[in-house]
């Protein structure tokens, strides 16, 4: 409980403790800004998720951070005093994560943009957090190296928020996740500290010294602690790439393939499906497109050398034929971008499917066992069906995640209500599946309500870590940690929702 009236569930303070609470940021940091203007904070109101546009939260003050040490400085200042502090990367999460729920102090590390050094012999890279993902690769890429996670959200996503969400995207299935990239970590717990991750001063791209708590941290959305510099390990950007596309009349037969293709012994750098209403949503939008009309397509990629990457391709090819319509592979950099570039308009595109609609980022991104796929698209079908949301489903097959896209007119109130049904029922079908509520984009406050059933007593172990790290709770309050209560009980404000914006062209990985 604040001793200042910020923690929530506590109202939000009076315009002159706002004030005044500015006030004593600007006297603390050095080389930070501080917003404290009511229309600036209502930029740091929203993420990308759903939630936040139906109940938006400003901050009641943002922290524009610029030096690790005016973070020190913050975080002392709100842990003294109890006030929530929320970091913020590029805000595209999908789940309310960066956003100051309980108000308080949101700071953002957007800023602190410099990759400090990229130490070529050892192939790793040391940056600040706000560094964005694919800026990142720009600057690597001509050293060969490259940082292999790759969200849709690459031209937007920050490092930090990549790291604490343990972001996957498209070539996770082959490479992993952000997690089996970070070496270490410069943390600023909730009481002020700054701790190194991963062994003081190490250049290592290996360890067993001690618990792994790079690992904690990543992941962790910014409820233990918030990363002001990472290390991260790199690859040789492989030499060649090949894409083979697949047709498909029945979902079961896609789901087999996938199957077919790792029992053959190859491990493709990425597998995503489209499904029926995908496939006619990227056909209206990018017409010479003109992608197959089929219950599915999967694109499975490989990448290598060049003769392992056709050998491979042809192999895919072969696995796959018996089960699909049609099967074609092409190396041609020109082919495989245009594939590409159906896959990666596709968010954008459902679009179309129902004209003046918007994306609703809701039970967004699920993930089940790859054998189960079939079924669970089948049951997500059932529940458009049943609540009369239409919903195109794509995703990293290869690893079971499913994105399904969720279309509603925003100005409806009764539109917005079944939506929210439609996430709870999806949630829940990821669950009855034995996967997950989030193969990739995080819990937030949007799927706290879903952790005591996906994590049972292991929640509490959570709870446990969260209370040594951060006894007062000033980390980020509503993330993670949530009352039990039913995802779709979310205060619902459907004046908000007016006027949601229209899908951006941009990966909706
Ligand atoms: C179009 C689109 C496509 C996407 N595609 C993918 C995808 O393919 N794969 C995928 O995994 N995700 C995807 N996402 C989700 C999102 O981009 C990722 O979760 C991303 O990692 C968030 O980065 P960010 O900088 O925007 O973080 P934010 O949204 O700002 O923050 C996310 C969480 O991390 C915390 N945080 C941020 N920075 C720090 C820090 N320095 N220290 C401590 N905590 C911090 C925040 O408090 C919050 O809890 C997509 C999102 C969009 C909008």
């Amino acid at each position: 409980m604040s001793t200042d009236g910020h923690t929530s569930p506590l109202g939000p303070p009076s315009e002159s403790k706002r004030r005044q609470l500015a006030a004593d940021l600007r006297s603390l940091v050095s080389v930070s800004a501080v917003v404290d203007q009511s229309a600036e904070l209502q930029t740091y109101a929203y993420d990308a998720s759903f939630l936040t546009q139906l109940a938006p939260h400003p901050p009641d003050a943002a922290v524009i951070a610029r030096s690790a040490e005016d973070i020190m400085a913050v975080v002392r200042y709100a842990a003294e005093r109890g006030i929530p502090v929320t970091p913020r990367g590029a805000a595209t999460g999908q789940t309310a994560g960066s956003v100051a729920l309980g108000g308080g102090i949101v700071i953002a590390l957007n800023a602190m943009d410099r990759v400090l050094e990229i130490d070529v012999p050892n192939m790793q890279v040391f940056c600040e957090p706000g560094v964005v993902h694919a800026k990142l690769n720009e600057q690597l890429a001509p050293h060969r190296l490259i940082f292999p996670p790759d969200p849709g959200s690459s031209k937007m996503a920050t490092v930090g928020g990549m790291a604490s969400t343990n972001a996957h995207g498209m070539r996770a299935v082959k490479y992993g996740p952000t997690s089996s990239w970070v070496l270490g970590l410069k943390v600023i717990l909730a009481d002020g500290r700054l701790i190194e991750t991963g062994s003081v001063g190490s250049r290592a791209k290996q360890s067993s010294a001690g618990l792994e708590l790079t690992k904690l941290f990543v992941g962790s959305e910014g409820v233990l602690g918030i990363i002001t510099r990472l290390r991260l390990k790199l690859l040789p950007i492989p030499p060649a790439r090949a894409i083979v596309l697949s047709v498909f009349d029945r979902l079961e037969n896609a789901g087999e393939a996938v199957q077919a293709v790792f029992g053959g012994g190859i491990s493709p750098s990425a597998v995503e499906i489209l499904d029926e209403r995908c496939i006619q949503a990227v056909n209206i939008y990018r017409p010479r497109m003109t992608l197959p009309n089929a219950e599915a397509v999967i694109l499975f990629e490989v990448d290598g050398n060049p003769a392992g990457v056709r050998w491979d391709a042809e192999k895919i090819a072969d696995l796959v034929r018996p089960l699909a319509r049609s099967v074609d592979w092409s190396d041609e950099p020109s082919r495989i971008a245009a594939l590409w570039e159906a896959r990666s308009v596709v968010g954008a595109a459902v679009g179309v499917l129902r004209p003046g609609s918007n994306r609703a980022y809701c039970g967004e991104d699920i993930c089940v066992p790859v054998a189960r796929i079939p079924e669970t698209l089948r049951a997500i079908q059932d529940i458009s069906a049943k609540h009369n949301i239409p919903i195109a489903t794509y995703g990293h097959i290869g690893g079971g995640g499913l994105h399904p896209g969720h279309l509603i007119d925003g100005r409806d109130s009764d539109d917005i209500r079944r939506v929210l049904l439609v996430a709870d029922e999806i949630h829940d079908l990821g669950l009855r599946m034995d996967g997950t509520t989030t193969g990739e984009h995080g819990v937030g406050a949007s799927r706290a309500p879903y952790m005591a059933r996906e994590h049972g007593p292991a929640l509490d172990v959570m709870r446990q870590i969260k209370q040594a790290l951060d006894p007062k709770g000033i980390l980020n309050p509503g993330t993670i940690f949530a009352s039990e209560a039913s995802a779709v009980e979310i205060p619902i404000n459907a004046e908000a929702a007016v006027g949601l914006p229209a899908n951006a062209e941009v990966d909706h990985g």
